[in-house]
């Protein structure tokens, strides 16, 4: 099974990377697709989201400094198809470790290696912590596409321009030439004010092709849901978060062929033609 490696990285806090991150593997765990999330921020949020506690010695610190691999860090969650190595807080400590090594912005991508091989996983989702640090690089440079959670605010574009330039720079430099700009999530709509509604215009006009139809509603249940370590789904199903975000799994599922077909069923050759 080819595996494809998301990361939802970004300078900004509080954008809503992370209730993108744990949401949209929900909803493609529910598509059968089999996921991965991969905690990288040291406050742990994805991990607590997903319902597992943290544990010390369970995240990918330990495999970044060559001790352990990642597949011993993975950890099921209470959901079929739905997978995470989770962090905790060891890991900020692999920001100035990881300065320190050669190739260290390849560090990353080669613990991972294995598991994108394993044929365990269709996707990686990659959760950022909010600055584009030693962690956040690493992603960019294991990454097959870079998710944006953008939130729908005042200067939502100034932000975006910064994580494209380091995109370019990465591609220039050859750390990662195939790196792809997946496309950008439009998070935290008010439908009430009129400035989600231009931000979401203006993005729609520079980035026309990578922005997703699918824009995530400001609503209290996808901020509850973290607290009772679910993903939206086994919170409130119905709600308009669990609509939005099982819309946004199916378009991902579908911009990266993420329901691959199975293999044809091989027609019964032909007898070969006797021999003259
Ligand atoms: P950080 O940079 O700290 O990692 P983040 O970018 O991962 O933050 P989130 O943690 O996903 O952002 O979201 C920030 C806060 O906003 C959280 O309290 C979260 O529950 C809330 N939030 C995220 N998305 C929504 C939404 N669509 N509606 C309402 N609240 C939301
Ligand atoms: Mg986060």
């Amino acid at each position: 099974m080819p595996c494809t490696v998301f990361t939802i990285a970004n300078q900004k806090g509080g954008v809503g990377k992370t209730t993108t991150a744990i949401n949209l593997a929900a909803a493609l765990a529910e598509q059968k697709i089999p996921t991965l999330v991969v905690d990288l921020d040291p406050q742990a949020n994805a991990t607590s989201a997903l319902g597992i506690e943290k544990q010390e010695g369970k995240s990918l610190y330990g495999p970044l400094r060559g001790e352990g691999t990642a597949l011993e860090m993975v950890t099921p969650t209470a959901w079929p198809n739905l997978s995470v190595i989770p962090s905790e807080v060891d890991l900020a400590a692999i920001e100035i470790e990881l300065a320190q090594q050669e190739n260290y912005l390849l560090k990353l991508r080669a613990v991972l290696d294995p598991i994108r091989n394993s044929g365990n996983y269709r996707a990686i989702i990659l959760d950022c912590p909010p600055a584009l640090g030693m962690l956040s690089m690493n992603s960019l440079a294991a990454a097959d596409h870079l998710l944006i959670a953008l939130q729908c605010e005042y200067m939502a574009l100034e932000g975006l321009g910064q994580i494209l330039k380091v995109v370019d720079r990465l591609k220039t430099a050859g750390v990662n030439p195939a790196l792809d700009i997946g496309g950008v999530v439009m998070t935290m709509f008010d439908s009430r004010t009129n400035l989600s509604k231009q931000v979401v215009d203006e993005v729609k006009q520079h980035l026309s092709d990578k922005i997703f139809s699918t824009v995530i509603p400001r609503t209290v249940r996808l901020s509850e849901a973290p607290s009772f370590g679910k993903p939206i789904f086994a919170y409130d199903n119905a709600s308009p978060g669990a609509v939005a975000y099982r819309a946004l799994g199916r378009e991902v599922a579908t911009r990266f062929n993420l329901k691959d077909k199975p293999a044809p069923t091989p027609v019964a050759a032909a007898p070969a033609a006797p021999s003259a």
